[in-house]
């Protein structure tokens, strides 16, 4: 299986991860470990704010 296209396991977010990690930043993991549900994810990436 290719590795690429790997999303953040935050659920809401649709960033993609660079692959030896689980979530796209510190605040998705932090949102996932305090099992929020977002709708919204606020990481500030591109894509994510809309
Ligand atoms: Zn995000
Ligand atoms: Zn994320």
């Amino acid at each position: 299986m290719a590795d690429e296209g790997k999303r953040c396991g935050h659920d809401g977010c649709l960033c993609a991860t660079t692959g030896d990690s689980e979530y796209c930043s510190p605040y998705c993991e932090d949102a996932a470990d305090q099992d929020l549900t977002e709708i919204r994810c606020d990481c500030g990436h591109p894509g994510c704010s809309a």
